[in-house]
């Protein structure tokens, strides 16, 4: 039997899209895609403190940069965010209620932290006791109307099934066992704000929107049997799940953590500085899965074709930046010129770099670029002063036929006509170099590479030279000239 796929991405809307999420929204969609199911966002924003204005819009924007879409949202579907749930969840807590599975808890706060701290010292793992422990009907009846009498506003918790088994077979991982004991006893399912708390929202609107698969992240696992025991409680099927593995920083072999402020982990750090959505669509749906040989380069409709859930791998993904602006390059690299010269618009645009010369110079370091806004300091050597040579540079620059070079190559270029001087006409005067002063390759080719861009290592030579014009490409010559007689 084959069940109809419906799988969702649910955000709390507590921030900005981060890596480890676009991934779970990434891999729910690829999932749905390959097997034409339905995929769906729900917003999670039953936590009202960690609630930020505008997650939901920036959570979704970047999502759609990346290329995902989706088929059901609370753009085009009603409740779809767990705030316009609530009466749906008091539904189910007051049947639980009068059915005895659920009870109002008075304890407060401040019993519990010292019940906690007692545990702690006593070497217990914590856990919440129950608090009508040994008491009569009476003694539990004066308990609630003496809270109730002071005001204590009572949370719902689940009475939980102690002798319980909570296991799945995890679509990533395996079966997977919990004792119902181990859970840390019975559990709040409504807060005294009347939220429902996660735990038990999720399984209701899971239930409600006939999810069939949940793949979420690892850190989520321990949150399984919890929602397993509202199934039990509600009578519901409960859906499969999967959950992928954390995703660890390559270069710390530690889990990749917003403190890292050296990786950029959010969708729009990448937005912004640049990068092609396809190149980090392609990026993120490598964390924790491959489609198997050699190829890494995919783009999304293959992807949908060869996702398969059971490649997703059983250990940490591994976020490796060196492999990101790999990638990031190859995909820059082979676009359109068109398209690169849109995305670089704004940075030259913004750093007054928008002359007619500027597509010309994105095509002369497309290649070497790994995101847009790259092109501002790697053409730094057509807006600003010549740079002074560093110690390589020099060094290259001390051999004894330097001089000898440069001053030939000056007098060709000076002898071009304005309408010769092309790119296509500027190797042949290179080697003519050779032809009058026998020198050749490295000792020809670096003193004019050096001399005219000041760097041993950069963009093709000859649109160099044309594009930086015959002018200054002889003074940075003279220049350089000048400087090696000091
Ligand atoms: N709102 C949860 C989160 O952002 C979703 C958990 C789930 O997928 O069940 O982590």
């Amino acid at each position: 039997m084959t069940k109809t796929i419906r799988v969702r991405y649910a955000p709390s809307p507590t921030g900005l899209l981060h890596i480890g999420n676009a991934r779970t929204a990434l891999f729910n969609y690829l999932y749905a895609r390959h097997h034409g199911g339905t995929f769906l966002i729900r917003i999670e924003d039953t936590d009202r403190k960690r609630h930020v204005e505008d997650g939901e819009r920036s959570q979704l924007e970047n999502l759609r940069w990346l290329g995902i879409d989706w088929d059901e949202s609370p753009e085009t579907h009603a409740n779809y965010r767990q705030s316009e749930r609530l009466e749906l969840y008091q539904k189910y807590i007051d049947q639980l209620l009068a059915e005895g599975k659920a009870y109002k808890s008075y304890v407060t706060e401040e019993e519990l932290a010292a019940e906690r701290e007692r545990q702690e010292k006593a070497g217990e793992t914590p856990r919440y006791i129950n608090e009508f422990l040994g008491m009569s009907e009476d003694e539990k009846a004066a308990y609630i109307a003496e809270r109730e009498a002071a005001g204590i506003v009572p949370t719902v918790r689940l009475a939980v099934n102690e002798a319980g088994i909570y296991k799945w077979n995890d679509m990533v991982k395996g079966e997977i066992t919990f004792e119902g004991a181990n859970i840390g006893g019975d559990w709040v399912i409504q807060k005294k704000d009347g939220y429902p708390t996660y735990n038990f929202a999720v399984v209701v609107d899971d239930h409600d929107m006939q999810i069939s698969h949940v793949i979420r992240g690892d850190d989520h696992i321990a949150n399984t049997p919890k929602q397993l025991m509202v199934y039990e409680a509600l009578g519901w099927e409960a859906p499969e799940f999967g959950h992928m593995t954390l995703i660890i920083n390559s270069e710390t072999g530690k889990k990749l953590s917003k403190r890292d402020i050296n990786t950029l982990q959010f969708i729009e750090d990448y937005r912004q500085k640049g990068y092609l959505p396809e190149a980090i669509f392609n990026f993120i749906a490598l964390l924790g899965w491959n489609p198997g040989g050699e190829d890494e380069i995919f783009s999304r409709e293959q992807l949908i074709a060869l996702f398969d859930e059971n490649r997703l791998s059983k250990s940490p993904a591994a976020f490796d930046q060196k492999k990101l602006d790999w990638m990031s390059n190859d995909y820059i690299k082979n676009a359109d010129l068109d398209k690169i010269f849109a995305l670089c618009k704004p940075y030259l645009e913004e750093a007054g770099r928008l002359t007619d010369k500027a597509e010309k110079l994105v095509e002369l370091y497309k290649p070497q670029m790994t995101s847009a806004d790259e092109i501002v300091p790697l053409t730094d050597l057509f807006f600003s002063d010549f740079p002074e040579l560093g110690e390589a540079e020099r060094e290259v620059m001390a051999a004894e036929t330097v001089p000898t070079v440069l001053e030939a190559f000056k007098a060709n270029l000076e002898a071009m006509s304005d309408e010769d001087f092309l790119p296509e006409n500027i190797s042949p005067q290179i080697k003519a170099v050779q032809k009058e002063t026998g020198i050749k390759g490295k000792n020809l080719f670096m003193p004019i590479r050096i001399a005219v861009s000041g760097e041993m290592h950069g963009p093709e030579l000859p649109n160099t030279i044309y594009l930086l014009g015959r002018e200054k490409s002889i003074k940075h010559i003279d220049q350089v000239i000048e400087e090696l007689k000091r």
